[in-house]
């Protein structure tokens, strides 16, 4: 396809999903300022859609071609190397290319409505004579006044800010304009959320002889870029990871190149953000951060300010892969084995597998970190595709945690009750809160209690629109699906056989502090989950006040188990360790495994050694016992085996298609029809299950059926996939979802 430098015609994608690529003419004004990936303003059907331009042509052979009308923003707003990714990732993740564009560019810098936000400016206009002032003192006593000030101005003010110090009103303001005697201007003023934050610098921290060696081999890699392979860094939990980040992003910066910092949503805490801030400030736009919170405003500037070029780095959360960034010289992902880099809605894609191939396209370094790698990226080091390099030691020589593993079977037997807290954590917590120091209770699951049971009937309370039980939330003293929000009023009396014999089973984490409080009355305890932190603010103060020592335990879900950093926390307490292990999905032994060792790894961060107390109702199973010793290379090895023999990722690639339909009979003879059809498509090298109910049957009044598939050659199936989804009618209400490489298979 040829690129002349003033195209007669584009091919653009448009916003909406229609499957196809469409050409338009370029009207002879508008050619020069055309480019691959420009925004447009084209004609479709009866009305004007916004599109993206692919290609630039000399030629098309399309129908009734038709002038495109605008173009929208001055520079293209996609790079080649960023299309490049976008059409890749269609295939790949079996979609079409404009949902892949609409996750690449921010909502707001799409529909470009946003703008900056501008502000007027005074300054005085040209030259003015006292005389003048004079003049106007007599007629116009409160223009004069405020003349006199603007007149004295060394810069243009913010008008609002002059008028405010002065206490005199717009409408004066307007009249020295209109007299000439004033300019009003307007200037775009930056929305940064971090603005009113001081960073304070830091400079480059000694490394260990470890770190040494790891940054090393990292910063040799940019003499060839594009020889390079990406690169694990495994690195036991406090073993410095990030200062490495610091340093080899500083040695990017030196080569006069860019940066993205990936990082787990969870984990974009104010302290990763001060971080990156503290350390890069060369000058005020260096550092962009990119997350979820942001205003539409904020994620404007913070887009442009990349897009411009004056951000050169930019840290943030699984979308932060697409950052406008020109001239790309690292990527790091951070905690690569998270699942949330995994994206839940189409583009299902995962961020740290879109890193790599961005690398690739854009021929940068890539650095995957973790404490505990995914099992797919240590494959990949182990059979020399990626390059592995490890830090086994803490940094300052800190001890790893001491892990002791309670069994609960024996615990239940001594006390009857089920208890929440082993009499062994209760006396390390008394032992902590004597010596005044912290601890950490963690247990990844909300509310009070998780279910409310007939003890007449065995009926439980369930959600009427999912198939799961309701939870009891103490403190609205309400049922609440955690699934689907539905809440209810907790009933007297049971529905379905009218007996007072409904009995609350299960607990979450409100009964968990609840428990602790009762034990511990004069601790100050402090809880950490979805329910208590809605404010945004909250979490900020609650991490500010447990670091001051203000609060001797902290209870949590998984908020709490990602890279925070208190030297003073010498205990946690992991409350029931089985939950995650239960789950019917192939990735739950090697979820336990990371959740327990990141967890863990917030115990002892100081000079201390920390403790930390696992219970149990299984402590033989292997992720328990491998995280017990530390053992990362032992659970890889048996995990591993594992996977082999059941043909799953890292050994095959894994596509799951969900059907869903409100009407139960309808979700299934579609999935059954599909799966028929599949059955015809698919070649012998590929595996096809069954459709089956999902482990989650009923979800959001949704009835849902799965089957997965599995196959080597993942672009292949995916082709298929999607041939076969394109010619097959689904009734309306039936909704499919494709998930390439999934993470949920619940
Ligand atoms: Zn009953
Ligand atoms: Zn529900």
């Amino acid at each position: 396809m040829l690129s002349p430098s003033e195209p007669r015609y584009v091919r653009v994608v448009i916003d909406r999903a229609i499957h196809r690529e469409l050409d338009y003419a370029v009207p002879e004004t508008l050619a020069e300022r055309v480019n691959i990936g420009s925004r447009l303003r084209v004609p479709f059907r009866e009305k004007s859609a916004l599109a993206t331009v692919l290609a630039l042509l000399d030629q098309s052979d399309a129908k009734g071609i038709r002038p495109i009308e605008a173009i929208v923003g001055e520079a293209p707003i996609l790079t080649e190397q960023l299309l490049e990714l976008a059409k890749w990732m269609a295939p790949y993740y079996c979609c079409p290319i404009e949902t892949v564009i609409r996750s690449l560019l921010p909502q707001v810098v799409r529909k470009a409505e946003v703008g900056w936000k501008k502000q007027l400016f005074v300054q005085p206009a040209g030259e003015i004579a006292s005389e003048e002032i004079e003049k106007l003192r007599r007629r116009a006593p409160r223009q004069a006044e405020l003349l006199e000030v603007i007149k004295r101005l060394e810069q243009p003010v913010r008008a609002t800010e002059l008028l405010r110090q002065t206490a005199l009103d717009n409408q004066t303001l307007r009249a020295l304009v209109k007299r000439g005697l004033a300019q009003l201007r307007e200037e775009a003023v930056p929305r940064d959320p971090h603005g009113d934050e001081q960073f304070v610098g830091t400079t480059s921290l000694g490394l260990n002889r470890e770190q040494e060696a790891a940054l090393r081999e990292i910063t040799s890699a940019f003499g060839s870029p594009e020889n390079a392979s990406p690169i694990l860094l495994h690195g036991v939990t406090g073993s410095g990871k990030t200062e490495i980040y610091l340093q080899a992003i500083r040695s990017a910066l030196d080569l006069g190149r860019t940066a993205i910092v990936l990082v787990p949503e969870i984990s974009l805490t104010p302290q990763t953000v001060e971080r990156f801030k503290g350390r890069f400030n060369d000058s005020p736009d260096i550092v962009a951060v990119l997350h979820s919170h942001l205003s539409e405003g904020e994620r404007h500037d913070e887009w442009h300010k990349i897009h411009s070029g004056r951000a050169r780095i930019v840290v943030g959360a699984r979308s932060a892969v697409f950052a406008p960034l020109q001239n790309l010289g690292l990527i790091v992902v951070d905690e690569e084995h998270e699942g949330t880099y995994k994206q839940e809605e189409a583009p299902r894609y995962h961020a740290r597998d879109v890193a790599v191939m961005r690398a690739k396209i854009e021929k940068c370094i890539i650095l995957l970190g973790s404490a505990t790698p995914s099992l797919e990226s240590y494959h990949n080091a182990t059979r020399g595709k990626y390059r592995l390099l490890n830090l086994t030691q803490r940094v300052d020589e800190g001890q790893m945690p001491l892990m002791r593993i309670v069994d609960l079977r024996q615990e239940r037997r001594r006390e009857k009750a089920a208890a929440i807290l082993s009499e062994k954590l209760r006396s390390a917590i008394a032992d902590r809160l004597e010596k005044r120091e912290q601890t950490i209770l963690f247990l990844n699951r909300r509310g009070f209690s998780t279910s409310l049971l007939c003890s007449n009937c065995g009926q439980a309370c369930d959600c009427p629109n999912c198939s799961v039980g309701l939870t009891f939330h103490r403190h609205v003293a309400r049922l609440n699906c955690h699934l689907c929000g539905h809440t209810a009023a907790v009933p007297k009396k049971c529905p379905s056989c009218g007996q007072d014999a409904l009995i609350y089973v299960g607990f979450g984490t409100e009964k968990v502090e609840a428990t602790v409080a009762h034990l511990f009355p004069s601790a100050a305890i402090r809880r950490m989950d979805a329910d208590s932190m809605t404010r945004k603010e909250a979490y900020r103060e609650t991490l500010r006040s447990f670091r001051a020592g203000q609060i001797d335990i902290l209870v949590g879900t998984q908020m709490i188990a990602k890279g925070l950093h208190f030297p003073n926390v010498t205990l946690v307490g992991i409350i029931n360790a089985d939950l995650a292990l239960h789950l019917p999905d192939f990735r739950a032994g090697e979820r336990t495994f990371q959740l327990l060792t990141q967890v863990a790894g917030r115990a002892g961060r100081g000079e201390t050694p920390g403790e930390v107390f696992v219970q149990t109702y299984t402590p033989f199973s292997p992720s328990i016992q491998f995280a017990r010793h530390h053992d990362f290379a032992g659970y890889f090895e048996q995990e591993l085996e594992f996977r082999e023999r059941c043909d799953f990722p890292p050994f095959k690639h894994a596509i799951l298609i969900t059907i869903r339909c409100p009407h139960e009979a309808r979700a299934k003879l579609s999935a059954e029809t599909l799966r028929r059809r599949l059955k015809e498509a698919l070649g012998p090298e590929f595996t096809l299950g069954e459709a089956t109910p999902a482990p989650l049957e009923k979800l959001q009044g949704q009835f849902r059926f799965h089957i997965l598939m599995r196959g080597q050659a993942i672009m292949r199936l995916s082709r298929l996939v999607r041939a076969t989804l394109d010619k097959l009618p689904f009734p309306e209400d039936v909704a499919v979802a494709v998930d390439v490489d999934p993470y949920q298979l619940l």
